[in-house]
């Protein structure tokens, strides 16, 4: 919880703050005192480049005929193969403005955030994925520069075989699993039984 007597110096903001002048910057691996595994650490001042996971935020964004929004990357990894509107958080943005944000950079969508439909742990990337339901605004897209082309695909229509990330297919197998359904919790990482079933409707 926020506590009115914490000064700013003491928040997460001062994570960003870097070395002071005169420091070469961080560029030791070292295990910090009282820490348990190594970091880049600034010799000259003790300065720790903290490298965490990152945030993903996306949406399965449909429009009122139950058409789903895809886009196909015009950028690697997987340029060309299509993908749900997602990217990286940016900064002193919540995650559902964050899912919007990308709506609109990658299709030119503005979208109304409904709610969190999955939340997908990647260890192996460092990475958590947070995908919303989210209703279209309006039909017409148009790709932004991070995309080749957009469009919204009925569900016999989805280019499974073009998806550009296991997640993706995860997402839109949830989405369609809990078709009129808003009250469920958020999905994770599908089981092997869950994998397995998807595979034989397909
Ligand atoms: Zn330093």
């Amino acid at each position: 919880m926020p506590n009115d007597k914490t000064p700013d110096t003491d928040s997460p903001d001062s994570k960003s703050l870097d070395c002071g002048p005169g420091c070469g910057g961080p560029r030791v691996r070292a295990i910090p005192p009282g820490e348990d595994r190594e970091r880049l650490m600034c010799p000259d001042c003790g300065y720790i480049a903290y490298q965490n996971p990152l945030i993903v935020v996306g949406a399965v964004a449909t429009w009122e005929d139950g058409r789903i929004l895809l886009c196909r990357r015009a950028i690697e990894p997987r340029k060309g193969f299509w993908t749900l509107p997602a990217g990286f958080m940016e900064e002193r943005e919540s995650t559902r403005e964050g899912a919007a944000r990308e709506a609109w950079e990658e299709a030119r969508a503005r979208i109304d955030i409904d709610h969190l439909l999955a939340i997908y742990d990647i260890p192996r990337i460092s990475q958590v994925q947070m995908i919303f339901r989210a209703r279209l605004l309006s039909p017409d897209v148009e790709p932004g520069p991070e995309s080749l082309e957009v469009g919204l695909f009925a569900w016999d229509e989805i280019p499974w075989g073009e998806l550009a990330f296991p997640t993706v297919i995860w997402a839109l197998r949830e989405h369609r699993d809990r078709l009129g359904r808003s009250d469920c919790a958020p999905a994770v990482n599908p089981t092997p039984d869950a994998l397995a079933r998807w595979e034989r409707m397909l």
